[in-house]
Order: C-alpha cells, then structure tokens, then sequence
C-alpha cells in the first residue's frame, strides 16, 4: 500500500480523493476530517438528503450495490472505507479490484452476520479469554425446539441487519422464543443468554495496512431501550484490569483477520460473582461507533482521522485523551416535549454551560429513536464534567448519566 497523501498528486495533477460507502452521520463525521486533511472526499448513498453527502466534494447517489455507482466511485476516488456496516460485502469486493479498501469486503461480512460475528470471536477467545454469551442458532424449527432451557430467558437477534436494538425480541420461555421467532419472519437468528449486566463497554482501535495499531482507553457505555445514551470517557470509567483484557480481546480480534482501518469491540461485564464481573464480548462494528464520539472533543486524534489515516496509509498517531469526557446521545425524543409538541431543545441554556461541544448531524426531521447528534462535555476534572453533564441532561430532559 503506497501512502495515499491529501492535496494535489504528482502523477496526474488531480487532488486526492477519499470515498465512503453510506452517507450517515459516520460518514459526515469521516468527511470532516478528511477534508481537515486537505482531501477531497466521495460519499456513495442512495439518499439525496444524507448527513455524509450534505458535505462532501461530491455524492455519488445509487444504491449501495449498484455497478454503475461503484464504478463511477472508483473512478473518482484513491481508497474506499465504510461508515455502514450493511454495504453489500460484494460492493467491497468490486471496488478492491482497483482501488485500496479499508476495512475489507471479508472483515465487513463477519460483523454483517451474527453467526460468523460469534464464530470468531469464540477463535480468538483461545488467545484472549474473553468469550461470548451463550447463545443457539435458529435457522430451522428443529433447531428451535432443541434449544435448551439453559439459554432462557434470552435475547432472540436476527442474524443479519440489526442495529440500534432493531430485529431484537426479548423472550422468557419456549412459547415467547417461538411466537418472537414467527415475528421475525423466522428468518436466521442467534438465541442469546440474556446476561446479567454490571456494566457495558466498548474498545476502539485503528490498524493500518501493515499490523501497526493504535488504541483509545475503553470506555463504559449506558444504554437505554437498546440504544447508546451515555459513554463515559475517564479514568477510572471502569476497573483497570477489566479494561486492560477488552483492549487485548479487541487487539487479537482484529489481528486475527488482518483488519485494516477502525475497528469498535462492545462488551459486557457481567455479574459472575467475582468483585469485579466477568466479561464478556458481544459485537463489532467495522467502522466508527456512537461510542467512540467523545474522542473529538476529548483527544489529540479523534476516531474519524484515525479513519482516515488508516485507510491513506498514514502513519497512525497514538491517540491520547487530554480531558476527561462524557457523551450524551441526542436522540430525535430531544425535540418534543412531555406532551409530544415539537420543540427547539435550549441550546442556549446547554451551550452557556462550561465544556459543552455540540455535534448535530444536520438531519431534516426529527424522530423518537433517531440519532440526531450528540452532545460531549470535557473538562478539568471528573466531577467537574459529571456535574455539567447531569445539569445538561436534566435541560435537555435526558435520563441521566446511568440511564
Ligand atoms: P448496536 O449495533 O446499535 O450496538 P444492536 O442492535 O446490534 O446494537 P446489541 O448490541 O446486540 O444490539 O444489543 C443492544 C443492547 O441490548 C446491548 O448494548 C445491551 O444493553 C442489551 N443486550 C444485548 N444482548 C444482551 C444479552 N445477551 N444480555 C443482556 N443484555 C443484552
Ligand atoms: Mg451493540
């Protein structure tokens, strides 16, 4: 991989150009520092409206699949990532055969598909120790009804294209699991163990073309109703031994595939027992993670030009994080209020308050559910930034730092 450097190239007077597959939040976020760089950048998505798109050089608007649309990218583009892990694994595929893709067709399909997800994280767990829940695969009836009690109450996922906790049924006996599963249109799920929660967590690290990888401090997630609310980015965020095993577990799951770019590793820590817990891992995204967000704000590289770096076969900066930080998720739910009456959030009131850095997505409408930006406080010390959060929560009428 010859370095891909931003401005204009000496082979053919063109500036360099950086594609992404999707046009999502990720992919403006990934546009931003691109264009820091001094890149000019390419979004592929469908949609004429999307955050990524909105901002780029240039927006190539086909379906993810569609030949014509990956040929016209590749024209314009040196190399090619991802900000959505569902881009067709073939899409990848087509557009290596010309040009430098990072992550690659074959990593992005094992986070595409649970099963795989699963198997491989139980390979590396040989090395690593850290194993997944338990969990059975439900592809056919008989499978269904060979599933052990053991297993219940569980979790019942769709194998392919959940996210954000969609194509997820919480189950707690055999007649749920089978009328979950029927609700599901019985298409290919993994049972899962519902686990009893400590806390969660995620690990996000960049490897470049030749092994050479680079790591942020893991950092403690709350969730609510599935879906991310409140990452907490500290010292002291979670026992330093339980964070010392993710980021080796995230390492060898990486290494193990030989993947390039930004990877994000999310796990449980579960109650075993033990002073501590147990961990335990649950999934991956090959690209950026809502979690990863704080590191705009509270280092000296943030996960997006890590992104980029990757993927130009730059060398990697090792992040370091010079303010404590909290994120809170800013979901569309923001922008109505008790009475469900749309309303402007007090920017004013939230932005007066020290440390606050906003991130809106620039998306046209607000819905419950939908990630509409985020919101990340830093500061001098943890209690500082805790007690701006909770006052910026309690404006913005969020749950709080614990969900
Ligand atoms: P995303 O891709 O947005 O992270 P997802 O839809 O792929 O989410 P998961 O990460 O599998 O979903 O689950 C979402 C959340 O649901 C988890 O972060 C956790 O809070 C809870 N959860 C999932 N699986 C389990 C489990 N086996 N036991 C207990 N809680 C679970
Ligand atoms: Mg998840």
């Amino acid at each position: 991989m010859t370095p891909i450097f931003p401005g204009t190239q000496s082979t053919d007077g063109r500036q360099a150009s950086l594609g992404v597959m999707g046009g999502g939040q990720l992919g403006r976020m990934f546009v931003h520092a691109a264009q820091r760089l001094g890149y000019e950048t390419l979004v592929l998505d469908p949609d004429a409206q999307s955050p990524a798109g909105m901002v780029s050089h240039q927006q190539v608007q086909t379906p993810y699949g569609d030949e014509a649309g990956l040929k016209q990218l590749a024209s314009l583009c040196d190399a090619i990532t991802t900000e959505f892990e569902n881009v067709p694994a073939a899409a990848l595929t087509t557009l290596a055969k010309t040009l430098p893709v990072a992550p690659g067709a074959a990593c992005v399909a094992i986070a595409q598909n649970r099963m795989e997800e699963k198997a491989h994280f139980s390979a590396c767990a040989d090395v690593s120790g850290v194993n997944v829940a338990p969990y059975a695969v439900i592809e056919t009836l008989a499978q269904l009804q060979a599933v052990p009690a053991s297993l219940l109450p569980g979790i019942l996922k769709t194998a392919r294209m959940g996210y954000d906790g969609k194509g997820q049924a919480r189950v707690k006996n055999a007649a749920e699991l089978a009328a979950a599963w029927a609700g599901l249109s019985r298409v290919p799920c993994v049972l899962e163990k519902l686990m009893p929660l400590k806390a969660e967590c995620s690990v996000l690290l960049a490897r470049g073309w030749h092994g050479d990888m680079v790591s942020f401090a893991p950092q403690r997630n709350v969730h609510v109703d599935g879906i991310l609310a409140v990452t907490h980015a500290y010292e002291g965020n979670m026992h330093p031994a339980q964070a010392a095993r993710a980021l080796d577990a995230t390492k060898s799951i990486a290494n193990h595939i030989g993947y390039v770019g930004v990877l994000c590793v999310e796990f449980f820590i579960v109650d075993d027992g033990s002073e501590h817990g147990g961990l335990v891992v649950n999934e991956m995204a090959p690209r950026p993670h809502n979690s990863g967000h704080y590191t705009m704000d509270a280092c000296n590289a943030s996960q997006f030009d890590l992104q980029v770096h990757a993927m130009a076969g730059l060398p990697l900066p090792q992040p370091r994080q010079h303010s404590p930080a909290i994120m809170l998720n800013l979901l569309g739910d923001v922008w109505f209020d008790a009475q469900g009456q749309a309303r402007t959030p007090d920017w004013q009131a939230v932005l007066r308050l020290p440390g606050t850095h906003l991130h809106l997505y620039g998306k046209l409408e607000a819905r419950p559910g939908r990630k509409m930006g985020h919101l990340n406080i830093t500061g001098a010390d943890v209690a500082g930034v805790m007690a701006v959060a909770r006052q910026a929560a309690d404006i913005l009428g969020l749950p709080g730092l614990d969900g």
